[in-house]
């Protein structure tokens, strides 16, 4: 999928106009799992209704598998749409049809015979991990039961590309583990193609490869999830990251930790950071290195974290740490 120079401009009135999209230009490879994330009203309502053709752009072109949907006619878009599966935040299941007669809806909608419809249910309802449970209503199921069958009835005609609008931010943390794990078997097993709106960098850092951090209809920043979280170039970026990771003090700990004596300092900590190094030098000349706060993590195969150390002691020997360590990797102090 690719998204070329897409704007859409709303304009309720004469005077007012809102600015959904800003020429967004993004490429979703095929097998990827690509993270959309933003604050609301960033603009990822009204990409996801591009996406699935249920809206146009004022400007740019969307393409689908190579061809561009935007003022397709209605009856070639419609098939275009079915290679899109979608789930949703609130599952959108048809409450009077159990689960195995909403996973067998889109199936009667393409037509397909009626055995056939039966054998593709049931194997879709045995791979999302409910294969006894297609005889129970919605209202008998459990959110993250709910959400599976929403998942198995988007996958029913095999779509090539997941769409999965704000998916788990109905579920709790358990329950949304666990339905992220089965959308990256999703992934892995049948190479489906899918793309997370969200507002949570948790899911993000969880199931995706790649991420487009968005803020006022704009992709601000877009990368591996990798590069994104150890090295966020812009402020909203930062924001995300660090409600996943957790791995700097945020105001109130940082005032606390302030209130005692001694400097501080976060760190970045990668392979080649010198930490350990510059802590023994600094022991040496009198100055005592605290870890106070922080966390190391892996992404991607790759580990990366932040370190807030306090230290005390000789002052000189405390600058040196400081300047020694600002060489290698990224050292910030910690002030009032
Ligand atoms: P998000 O899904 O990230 O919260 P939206 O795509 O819903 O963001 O909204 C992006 C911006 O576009 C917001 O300022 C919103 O008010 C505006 N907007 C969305 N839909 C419409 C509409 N149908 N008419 C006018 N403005 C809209």
């Amino acid at each position: 999928m690719e998204l070329r120079g897409i704007t859409k401009v709303f304009s309720n009135n004469k005077s007012a106009k809102t600015t959904a999209l800003d020429d967004v230009t993004l490429t979703v490879e095929p097998g990827e799992v690509i993270g959309i994330i933003g604050y609301s009203g960033a603009g990822k309502s009204t990409l996801v209704r591009l996406i699935n053709g249920l809206d146009s752009p004022t400007s740019g072109s969307l393409l689908l598998n190579g061809t561009d949907i935007v003022g397709m006619l209605e009856s070639k878009l419609r098939k275009l749409r079915s290679n899109i599966g979608m789930i949703f935040q609130q599952f959108n299941l048809f409450q009077s049809r159990t689960a195995a007669g909403n996973v067998e809806y889109p199936l009667e909608v393409a037509k397909m015979d009626k055995a056939a419809r039966k054998a593709r249910v049931q194997e879709m309802l045995e791979f999302v991990g409910l294969g006894d449970k297609g005889k129970n209503y919605p209202e008998q199921l459990s959110g993250g039961q709910k959400q599976r069958v929403g998942i198995a009835r988007a996958l029913a005609t095999n779509p090539t590309l997941l769409l999965a609008d704000e998916a788990t931010s109905a579920l709790d943390p358990e329950t949304t583990h666990e339905v992220l794990e089965l959308l990256r078997k999703v992934n892995r097993e049948l190479g489906i193609t899918i793309v997370v709106i969200t507002h949570e960098m948790e899911v993000v850092r969880s199931i995706a490869d790649k991420v487009a951090v968005m803020e006022s209809g704009k992709v601000v920043e877009f990368g591996s999830v990798y590069e994104v979280f150890s090295n966020p170039q812009t402020q909203v970026a930062q924001r995300f990251v660090a409600t996943a990771l957790r791995n700097t003090p945020d105001q109130v700990e940082s005032e606390d930790l302030l209130s005692h004596e001694g400097r501080l300092f976060t760190i970045d900590l990668t392979e080649t950071s010198g930490f350990f190094a510059a802590t023994a030098r600094a022991a040496e000349k009198g100055a005592f290195v605290n870890i106070v706060h922080g966390g190391v993590t892996t992404l991607q195969r790759q580990s990366f974290g932040k370190m807030t150390v306090r230290l005390t002691g000789d002052p000189l020997a405390i600058e040196e740490f400081f300047h020694s360590l600002s060489l290698t990797t990224t050292i910030k102090e910690i002030t009032r």
